[in-house]
């Protein structure tokens, strides 16, 4: 390694290791001036009080520390890492593994990863899953309840995307950085006679692609200091660098990922819903889109919270990202493609109330998009359907649920191809995965309020929320609940839709 601590030279050595760049580079800034007696005090306030007097409950989660820099010229992100990881599963872990997002085929960057320590010592890492999973392998096993400290530096490779969809990298002189770090994939503990393992496979293209455990993270990122700098979480302060750079300190948890958008290209406007400070960032030149997706997105926020339970964060931020007429979620982020700024406009209402939605559907309660994407897909599709209720009346939400999910399925099951929903992504191609996960679904969840009636299926949704908040759910979970819940036979109803 190369690297030397604990001498009396230990201010020449620091400047030395900062000078030449050698790792892994200290954490001084918050993480040493921590008082012991509070582990959440960094992070709460990016958090409700609400969530505040709950997080015992929370148990242990992974704790990030980044430290990330953006060059001058946008090309390249490089960064520090820290993670506190604690097993917090029954088996015995031999290895940890992290997505490496950036090579995914969805997001066409590249990332390369060095200097990975464990508990201070070096390990042996293998990249997998076609470069886009790294494995370290523990010198010993990492027993249930106990933690491993992880540093490791990156260095990402920023793709410039020009064709009206990119999620990651510059477009449109947007930058969209969700998943730029090394990330905990979930594990899958071990289960009737299966044994445990990391879920870290990469879904089509079609389909969604992260899928983290939630965690506590702090950010320190620095670009130029003319970008506006939006991320899930709160930033707690910004500071001017001597070189025109500025720094973000951003903190955030629970959160299922962190993202950050950057531009200078935005122009903004909030106002507050459930406790919640909702910024839109529009383009400069649609400034009444720009407030209808404020609207949008607080009265969705708004109306959730009473449904489902409330919203756990102090920020919610609706982003304009170059998606074209899509969206996509993020902690306390959702991004809107920039066609639905202008000559999509009319599907902006839809589109915000369904990322919005993904605010309880995704990131408080996770699922695993390759093997169940209509879970989280469906409940959020099928959020509109509420919304479309209580903005437009019962009228236009019918008109919704007719158009959008009934048509496109009869006109499907008249040529006797409809499937059942609960399907792998890499099992179906494309139009099948918008049919299923999305239309299908909302069609399952509708029946499903049709069989309990409004005031259970609301309270089904609720006892899952509080069941599974900061967890990964799945199918069966989700129906055993509401079994339990309802105190209905719902397998007749799972059996016609789901399987
Ligand atoms: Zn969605």
């Amino acid at each position: 390694m190369g690297c030397r601590s604990g001498s009396r030279i230990m201010l020449i050595a620091l400047l030395w290791l900062l000078m030449t760049g050698c790792g892994p580079l200290p954490f001084p800034a918050v993480h040493s001036q921590r008082p012991a007696a509070d582990p959440y005090q960094p992070y709460r306030p990016s958090m409700q009080p609400w969530i505040q007097a709950r997080l015992e409950e929370i148990g242990t989660l992974p704790r990030y520390t980044l430290r990330v820099e953006l060059d001058g010229a946008g090309d390249r992100l490089s960064g520090d890492m820290h993670v506190s990881v604690p097993n917090t599963s029954r088996d015995a872990w031999p290895d940890l593994v992290f997505h490496l997002y950036p090579n995914t085929p969805h997001y066409q960057g590249m990332i390369a990863v060095s200097r990975v320590v464990l508990d201070g010592q070096p390990v042996v890492t293998e990249m997998i899953e076609d470069g886009t999973g790294l494995r370290a392998v523990l010198p010993a096993h990492l027993p249930p309840g106990q933690e491993v400290e992880v540093t490791m530096q990156f260095n990402v490779t920023l793709p410039r995307g020009s064709d009206g969809y990119t999620l990651f990298g510059w477009e449109d002189d947007i930058l969209s950085l969700p998943g730029f770090y090394p990330a905990l994939a979930v594990y899958e503990e071990a289960s009737m006679g299966e044994t445990g393992r990391w879920l870290a496979q990469v879904p089509p293209l079609f389909a969604d692609v992260l899928f983290n455990p939630a965690a506590w993270y702090e950010l320190e990122f620095t670009a130029p200091a003319a970008l506006t700098v939006v991320a899930s979480g709160t930033t707690l302060q910004m500071a001017d660098n001597q070189d025109g750079t500025r720094t973000w300190h951003i903190v955030g948890g629970p959160l299922r990922d962190i993202a950050v958008m950057a531009s200078d290209r935005w122009h903004s406007v909030s106002g507050t819903a459930a406790g919640a400070t909702v910024t839109s960032y529009y383009p400069a030149d649609e400034p009444s889109a720009g407030q209808a997706a404020l609207f949008h997105a607080a009265a969705a926020l708004r109306l959730y919270s009473d449904l489902w339970g409330r919203y756990p964060y102090t920020e919610f931020d609706v982003v304009a990202a170059p998606l074209g007429y899509r969206g996509m979620e993020y902690s306390g982020l959702v991004i809107v493609g920039e066609d639905m700024y202008s000559r999509h406009r009319q599907q902006l209402a839809f589109l915000v109330a369904h990322e919005t939605a993904h605010q309880w559907w995704y990131v408080q309660v996770g699922n695993d998009p390759l093997a169940h994407p209509w879970l989280d897909e469906g409940l959020a599709e099928y959020a509109a359907f509420d919304y479309y209720r209580g903005v437009y009346g019962q009228g236009a939400a019918e008109a919704l649920l007719s158009t959008r999910w009934l048509m496109p399925i009869e006109a499907l099951s008249a040529k006797g191809a409809v499937g059942p929903v609960d399907r792998p992504a890499d099992a179906v191609n494309a139009t099948e995965y918008e049919l299923l996960a999305y239309a299908r679904a909302s069609l399952f969840f509708n029946a499903l309020r049709e069989r309990l009636g409004d005031e259970l299926y609301l309270e089904v949704l609720r006892t899952y929320v509080e069941t599974y908040r900061w967890q990964v759910a799945t199918p069966q979970r989700f129906l055993r609940l509401a079994q339990n819940v309802s105190g209905a036979n719902l397998n007749p109803l799972a059996e016609s839709w789901l399987r």
